[in-house]
């Protein structure tokens, strides 16, 4: 028995230091060590269960060539060489007759590791001129306005929340989604820092808050504007800061002008009384940190909306001390590195095709139309919207559909070739953290599961057998992640870093750099811009226009899909034995006649989806849910929440909008 060092390169902001237990060539245990202070030595029941994923009866070892009908489950075993030969073969033919655009890569973040996500994949689709894969399941809405108000410039570290006088928690809920905030902030309450949760759901730390705005789904807006309003109009806006560090504050203070706390509560669908609370304890309190999460972006305002969060702790004056300020996604922490080194081709200019409109894509897209979906690091047949469209599509004979998984996944089911995919512990990876600001190189600790091989081991097979490798062009995990740490500027210290305690931090800022005293915003001019032109442009009606809900008297629900805590959206999905059940609010249920644990049909124009019915008071009334990244299995009915969802797009950067279901439920 050994123990090994890794991290964890999963989508979380968290990214742990992780020690593994090897036992006679296989994992044992995971746990969580101390080269990352946030990690603190323990980690997720989701990672620590990992051998159950890596050795479980879903795991694909092998090549596996489809011979019935698509998604029979019918298949060959086909060696790695066959199987490179049929998919080189397919991808050359398509790319010679109709052009490379005919075929789309589609991934997202299954990992989060550079050399899985972004490396040789991603030289192998430029180079044969494939259309690009827009990422917008997730984070594009607060991408681009964080990137609007902030440029690139990381918030501050969740560390630091233990430094704080107030913590506000807007759409996110810790305790399934980055479990290490969660002893931060009983930390900072301990030293009596006071809780806010604006969330739908009544979430376990909305449960101990000192104040809980059970908001209706995406009206953050309204409410985060009337909060900007007011502070202008109570005095606690500072002025001296904005005069200093921002633009367009005129502007904004012009548009959040028509938000009063009534107005915004009564569209919000809680009690003025509650939004003045958040607002006068947010003004009073300093420190005062903001933790903003991915939830508000996912409806027809959530770019808007994340703006005019963001624009909070600038309007209240909360930035430029320790303790204080905003957190989003990190990612812009100033690494000096770039996954770009890596990959030796420019970026593509190729047309890019939304992958939340996978289905719309593949029916409608011409010149050419779309020919081959080449999976990798993504689940679209449960975590795309549309469904029912995506698996329509994906099942269509003229398609060609390559998967690279690890298990058999309900979009690999539908799959012409399947191919078998490392775990992040059976292959190298380079990952920066998008939460907690650390650097991770992280060898294997096992030999991979049966056949399976790596994202680069892959697309540098079919790089050689299409052609496409250069001269000097680094081919391997090790030469990879040598050629990108060697073009960085500080390069040497992030080596040496490394080297020594298993971990890098920052070379500039640090790990817990404080914005406004450490880094400033990476915008052309180093200032806030609260009303950046390009948002404007891009955001229907312009930026901070509401649109009102698209609920109607016979879809009147908003179904909203969280987090799971037992998964990282649909991935270790194969490991839940137990249907989903939706939840719904002891009022809605009594309107419709339904019980605790009734069979119910969950329905709009769209799709339906049948499961049973659990009654919790943990939902608003008008609200109900169904977990995110659900299998097909966990239905009855084989759809989940995502073929309810819309075909339409946030205000900003084609996000897909989840949370904009509106539905009706009825006994089954
Ligand atoms: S999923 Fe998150 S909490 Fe779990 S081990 Fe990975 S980084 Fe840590």
């Amino acid at each position: 028995m050994e123990q090994r060092q890794s991290a964890c390169p999963l989508d979380c902001p968290d990214i742990c230091s992780l020690t593994v237990t090897v036992d006679g060539g296989r994992v044992t245990a995971v746990d969580g060590d101390r080269r990352s202070p946030l990690t603190d030595g323990f980690i997720c029941g989701k990672v620590r269960k990992i051998a159950d994923h890596l050795y479980g009866e879903d795991r694909v070892l092998e090549p596996l060539v489809r011979v019935g009908p698509k998604g029979a489950g019918q298949w060959r075993t086909a060696t790695w060489d066959e199987a490179l030969d049929l998919v080189a073969a397919r991808l050359a033919e398509i790319r010679g007759r109709a052009g490379g655009e005919a075929i789309l890569p589609y991934h997202y973040g299954g990992s989060n590791g550079w050399l899985t996500e972004g490396s040789l994949a991603t030289r192998l689709f430029r180079r044969l001129g494939a259309s690009r894969c827009e990422r917008t399941l997730c984070a594009a809405a607060t991408t681009a306005a964080s990137r609007g108000l902030y440029g690139a410039m990381p918030g501050t570290a969740l560390e630091d929340y233990e430094h704080t006088r107030l913590i506000v928690l807007w759409g996110v809920n810790p305790s399934a989604t980055g479990i290490h905030l969660v002893p931060v902030i009983e930390r900072a309450r301990e030293a009596g820092a006071k809780l806010v949760v604006v969330d739908p759901r009544r979430t376990p730390l909305a449960r101990r808050a000192d104040l809980h705005l059970p908001i209706r789904p995406g009206t953050d807006l309204p409410v985060a504007l009337a909060a900007i309003h007011a502070a202008f109009a109570r005095g606690h806006a500072d002025l001296a800061f904005l005069d200093r560090h921002a633009t367009g504050v005129d502007e904004l203070r012009r548009r959040a002008a028509r938000w009063t706390i009534d107005e915004a509560a009564a569209i919000a669908g809680i009690e003025a009384r509650q939004l003045d609370a958040l607002i006068e304890l947010y003004a009073r309190t300093t420190p005062a940190l903001l933790r903003a999460g991915w939830g508000p972006e996912r409806n027809r305002n959530g770019g808007s909306a994340i703006a005019s969060i963001l624009a909070l702790p600038a309007v209240y004056g909360k930035l430029g001390v320790r303790g204080g300020g905003f957190t989003l996604s990190n990612s812009d922490a100033r690494w000096t590195l770039s996954a770009e080194t890596g990959i030796g081709e420019p970026p593509a200019r190729t047309r890019g095709v939304n992958m939340s409109g996978l289905a719309d894509a593949l029916r409608d897209l011409r010149g050419p139309a779309l020919e081959c979906v080449f999976v990798y690091n993504c689940n679209p047949a449960a975590t795309a919207p549309d469904q029912r469209g995506v698996i329509e599509q994906l099942s269509r004979e003229d398609v060609f559909v390559v998967v690279h998984d690890q298990v058999m996944t309900d979009t690999a089911r539908l799959a012409d070739v399947v191919l078998p995919a490392t775990a992040f512990l059976e292959h190298r990876e380079l990952r920066r953290g998008y939460g907690a600001m650390r650097l991770f190189d992280s060898r294997p600790v096992v030999a991979p599961a049966g056949q399976a091989r790596s994202n680069n081991q892959l697309f540098g097979a079919l790089l050689e057998r299409l052609g496409l490798v250069r001269e000097g062009d680094a081919m391997t995990d090790d030469e990879l992640v040598a050629r990108t740490l060697a073009a960085s500027p500080r390069g040497a210290e992030l080596v040496a870093q490394l080297a020594e305690h298993g971990a890098a931090a920052p070379p500039e800022g640090g790990p817990r750099p404080v914005p406004f005293a450490d880094v400033f915003p990476g915008t052309p001019d180093g200032k806030i811009h609260l009303v950046p032109p390009e948002l404007e442009q891009q955001a229907p009606g312009g930026l901070y226009a509401y649109r009102p809900d698209p609920g109607t008297a016979a879809f009147p629900l908003a179904l909203i899909s969280p987090s799971l805590a037992t998964q990282i959206s649909s991935t270790f999905g194969q490991l839940r034995k137990a249907p989903a059940a939706l939840e719904m609010s002891p009022a809605d249920a009594a309107a419709r006649g339904i019980s605790d644990g009734d069979r119910v049909r969950v329905w709009n124009a769209l799709a339906e989806v049948h499961c049973r019915v659990r009654i919790t008071l943990d939902v608003r009334p008008g609200v109900c849910a169904l977990p995110k990244g659900l299998w097909r299995k966990h239905t009855e009915n084989g759809l989940t929440a995502n073929a309810l969802i819309p075909a339409a797009y946030a205000d900003l950067a084609g996000q897909a909008t989840y949370n904009d279901a509106r539905v009706e439920v009825a006994r089954l």
